[in-house]
């Protein structure tokens, strides 16, 4: 086994690396557990890997990207995840199961943003 020395780069969950959830702007990280073991119980269903495209933003990070006032990517509770446009409806089945609270298909752009209330 390698070890990195890169600032969070340790499994935090079977299928996550705490890093895949970093602002990119600052590195800093805020994430609800249980957004992972939601997302854990969503990739046992969809079986497919997850690609955490957007997890934790910095306030001013969350203003560049124009992120709702309020986003609950701000409190690490929102994950946004590649899902390709025809798989979205299965996807937003799986996630609801899963329990996620807000699960929003963002239809040819081709990903899909999923938050714990
Ligand atoms: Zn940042
Ligand atoms: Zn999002």
């Amino acid at each position: 086994m390698t070890t990195t020395k890169r600032l969070n780069d340790f499994q935090i969950a079977e299928h996550f690396k705490l890093r895949e959830f970093e602002c990119p702007c600052c590195h800093c990280i805020r994430l609800s557990p249980v957004l992972v073991e939601r997302l854990e119980a969503l990739r046992a269903q969809w079986c497919k890997p997850i690609i955490v495209t957007s997890g934790y933003r910095c306030p001013p990070h969350n203003v560049q990207v124009k992120g709702a006032k309020k986003s609950l990517h701000m409190i690490g509770q929102a994950a946004d995840i590649v899902v390709p446009f025809n798989e979205q409806s299965v996807v937003e089945v799986f996630a609801r199961r899963a329990g996620f609270t807000q699960v929003i298909p963002y239809g040819r752009r081709n990903f899909m943003h999923l938050a714990v209330a």
